[in-house]
């Protein structure tokens, strides 16, 4: 245990030091003064501070007294845990109320009597071994819910379900899109893409608070899945807010009915939004785009043309539905061409 005596006379260190030594404390740093202290303890590379368990301060000083002294030590981060005793003269009882609002836990008076030095030292001691051992259970702690998150992550991702609304979550709809994909490539059968995104959800979140947006986002993600009706079908939870619906086998008039239905069944929720530019219900926007699956064309540009067309339906104003126009397929077989829809 490291024992550090601030004092400014050499005779009151040495004396403190000597029967500190003589009560079995090995480990004796000295200081003149609060600013040997800071020079010695805080230069940047200091290795030896937190070497500190307890300090022993003279209350009276020169330059900065000891109570300043001991508010400004137990702001560095090092000394924060690190008891402080004040040794301080009879003459200055007084003061030693100030000493404990600025941090010190105890006092000791002088001339210093070795039963009372070594009880009280020997109890800050405990005190600092107690926080020390507080500190790392809760490093500890830390470290573990750290490496629970992590793996609660992993497992999220390897499970196929998102855990909020129990839909499947987007590892699952990319195995589930590829698969598909392939088959619609074998068996030359259009394959449609819808991207739905609740409006303005952090507003809502910000007004209606967060676990009400938790709930939002159940009711919302049951009310689509209601809209489909296929088995065929896959509802995946794609992002925060946003869901992706895929549909095998399905062109785009098959498409904008399921987009119809799902809007129509979010807006007869009537969950209030009293913050939402459009509407005082909660409102969905949607994208739709459709190909026909071929050998060297990515699922992911199907995905990415119904993006687009979600982004159309909120720069026009949130709370309608856009069809892709764009021909992703230029084989010869191509989807069918809608113009923007609106409902
Ligand atoms: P826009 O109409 O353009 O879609 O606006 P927006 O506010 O809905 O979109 P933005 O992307 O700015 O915000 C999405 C919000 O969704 C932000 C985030 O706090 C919220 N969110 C994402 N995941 C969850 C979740 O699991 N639970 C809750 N409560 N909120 C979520
Ligand atoms: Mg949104
Ligand atoms: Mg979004």
């Amino acid at each position: 245990m490291n024992i550090l005596i601030v004092d400014d006379s050499r005779v009151s260190r040495m004396f403190l030091s000597d029967m500190l030594r003589e009560a079995g404390y090995e480990n004796i740093l000295q200081a003149g003064s609060m600013e040997e202290l800071f020079t010695m303890f805080c230069a940047e590379d200091d290795p030896v501070s937190s070497l500190v368990d307890l300090v022993l301060l003279d209350i009276h000083l020169p330059g900065q007294d000891g109570i300043e002294g001991c508010r400004d030590l137990k702001r560095i981060e090092q000394f924060r845990d690190v008891p402080v005793i004040m040794v301080s003269g009879l003459e200055q009882l007084e003061n030693l109320e100030k000493a404990f609002a600025a941090g010190a836990i105890d006092y000791i008076t002088k001339p210093t009597n070795m039963l009372e030095l070594k009880a009280r030292v020997s109890s800050a001691l405990k005190l600092k071994g107690e926080m020390d051992r507080r500190k790392a259970r809760e490093l500890e702690l830390l470290e573990l819910t750290a490496r629970l998150e992590e793996m609660n992550h992993k497992l999220q991702r390897l499970s196929s379900r998102d855990g909020l609304t129990g839909l499947a979550n987007r590892h699952a709809g990319g195995e589930f899109l590829r698969r598909e994909w392939s088959r619609g490539v074998r068996e030359r059968h259009e394959f449609s893409v819808i991207m739905v995104d609740i409006d303005c959800f952090k507003p809502y979140n910000d007004t209606h608070g967060h676990l009400q947006g938790d709930e939002c986002l159940k009711q919302v993600a049951a009310a689509l899945q209601e809209g489909i009706h296929r088995p065929a079908d896959l509802l995946v939870r794609y992002g925060g807010e946003e869901f992706m619906v895929l549909l095998p086998d399905t062109g785009i008039e098959g498409a904008l009915i399921v987009a119809i239905a799902m809007k129509e069944r979010v807006a007869a929720l009537q969950l209030p939004h009293c913050s939402s530019s459009v509407s005082p219900l909660v409102t969905v926007s949607i994208g739709i785009a459709s190909a026909y699956p071929r050998e060297n064309l990515m699922p992911e540009r199907l995905i990415a043309a119904a993006d687009r067309a979600l982004y159309r339906a909120k720069q026009e104003g949130r709370n309608r539905i856009c069809v892709s126009e764009e021909e992703i397929d230029l084989s010869g077989e191509q989807p069918g061409k809608f113009s923007p829809a609106e409902s």
